[in-house]
């Protein structure tokens, strides 16, 4: 098993991954809500959290990765209206909440399919959780650390914290809470202003509602992640992961939830990737940089110079650390889409290119090449690292295209290995589809074909067609060359 070190938010150190159990990693990220469509923003916690997942599995691990849909529409209020967001579409449209919450998870996935991002092992719905998050809050109060009023739950942070210690995942102490805690609707119904909702009972206009022991109402937003954290992957497992946004209020609130039910935190490693920002601004729709994945494949919003596949922003995403900001512009997503097209490139040519028996680059190289990639991973999953590894690697593979060196046999099929491995199996890259690609196959293929012909004409010694093949495609610009191990080509333009 490789030596893995990740990162914990938790002890604010890179800790060696040693699961709970062996073998086998309990894996949770908190997923979209879905009153809307995906953002940049949420590329970024999925693309981080696939490569730790495609990571563990290749080297060994059995993974069980869990990432929720919210869909019961409670975490964003319209602060006009007080009226919840899916519910407010929904009446709008005249649709059932369902409708709404399952039309944006279909291109929710749509976009993550696109991104070649690969489905959790399971995918739970808020909704269909209820009574294991109301199951949650009767322990809670049961334990003394809620309380009812009008009809909510209230979690009792005060009283927490003088058994437990509230902050530990955000390292904040309680009065710098209290401090930063904006008075919010509800708070007369708190005993305290840091309070936050375990239960609330449901408004007028609220749609999605639910009977309880204390209202007719729903569940607050911490509690789900809890609830089916718990239920899919025991009361301790590996991984709690998503955006540094969620580290407060949601995960410290997690942390706390679970310390109060059951005794003790639910999570070993609480890892978290860093913000995506537009031109050095946050994102969101107060600053007009909104822009939605759908936007970026299409082109179609006044900020993107030109459409962006779903591979370049893939890309983009992981040639900057996780836990690293990533700043969005034109420039850079271009940059990213020249760097893969290079690395796409490099990996064309390995298939094309022959080795020989002595060549100058042997099997230490390939050997090396591959042990700075699992480095790189290994370290907190480097992938900047690892693809500037395969950048260098590059360089040598068009030397030898450009037959400036030559490379053993086995170097070559260790080096279409690590390539294989690293670009495809873990960083998650694929080549896309689109007309111009299966062209250039096409194209690649009917240059072979000539070249095939070409060696039958001279196998059976008739050198008026070999020679015709080759002269006109070198009119057209195309450079073979006749090794001892075969025949090369490349088209100098
Ligand atoms: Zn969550």
């Amino acid at each position: 098993m490789q030596p893995l070190l990740i990162y914990n938010t938790l002890s604010r150190n890179k800790e060696l991954f040693r699961p709970v159990n062996e073998g086998r990693v309990g894996m949770y990220v908190c997923g979209p809500t879905v009153y809307g469509d995906a953002h940049l923003g949420h590329a970024r916690p999925a693309i981080t959290f696939d490569i730790l997942f495609r990571y563990l599995q290749h080297i060994g691990y059995k993974v069980r990765y869990v990432r929720n849909i919210t869909d019961v529409g409670h975490l964003e209020h319209d602060a006009d209206e007080g009226e919840d967001k899916i519910a407010k579409k929904a009446r709008l449209e005249q649709l059932e909440p369902m409708e709404v919450a399952q039309y944006y998870t279909n291109r929710f996935h749509q976009a993550m399919d696109a991104l070649n991002v690969l489905p959790p092992s399971i995918e739970p719905h808020a909704s269909g959780h209820i009574i294991e998050q109301q199951q949650l809050v009767k322990e809670i109060l049961d334990n003394g650390y809620a309380y009812e009023s009008e009809g909510s739950v209230y979690f009792d942070v005060e009283k927490y914290n003088k058994d437990h210690r509230y902050g530990v995942l955000s390292n904040r102490n309680l009065t710098d809470v209290i401090n930063h805690s904006r008075t919010l609707d509800g708070q007369d119904e708190k005993h305290n202003q840091v309070d936050f909702a375990l239960w609330k009972k449901a408004q007028p206009l609220h749609i999605m509602r639910w009977p309880s022991p204390w209202s007719e109402g729903f569940p607050g937003w911490h509690c789900e992640c809890t609830a089916m954290g718990r239920k899919y992957l025991g009361n301790k497992f590996d991984i709690h992961g998503g955006g540094m946004d969620l580290v407060f209020p949601h995960h410290e609130c997690e942390i706390a939830q679970a310390v109060a039910s059951q005794g003790s935190d639910m999570v070993k490693y609480w890892m978290h990737n860093n913000m995506i920002t537009i031109e050095g601004k946050k994102m969101g729709k107060s600053y007009n940089n909104f822009i939605t994945l759908q936007q970026f494949f299409e082109g179609s919003h006044e900020k993107l110079q030109e459409a962006y596949s779903p591979m370049t922003i893939r890309f983009f995403i992981l040639q900057a650390h996780y836990r690293s900001t990533v700043d969005f512009s034109n420039e850079a997503l271009q940059a990213a889409r020249k760097g893969m097209e290079r690395l796409f490139d490099a990996i064309k040519q390995l298939d094309r290119l022959a080795g020989v028996a002595d060549g100058d680059v042997k099997i230490e190289y390939a050997n090396e090449v591959e042990q700075k990639c699992y480095d790189a991973m290994n370290d907190d999953l480097n992938t900047p690292i690892v693809i500037s590894h395969l950048f260098d690697a590059c360089r040598v593979i068009n030397q030898v295209a450009d037959h400036r060196q030559t490379i053993t046999v086995e170097a070559l099929e260790a080096l279409k290995k690590v390539f294989h491995t690293f670009a495809f199996d873990i960083l998650g890259l694929k080549a896309e589809t689109n007309g111009s690609n299966d062209r250039e196959e096409a194209y690649s293929a009917a240059v072979d074909l000539l070249l095939e012909t070409r060696a039958k004409a001279k196998a059976n010694k008739d050198w008026a067609t070999s020679d015709l093949i080759r002269d006109r495609m070198s009119q057209l610009g195309f450079e073979v060359k006749d090794t001892k191990d075969g025949v090369t080509w490349k088209l100098n333009k």
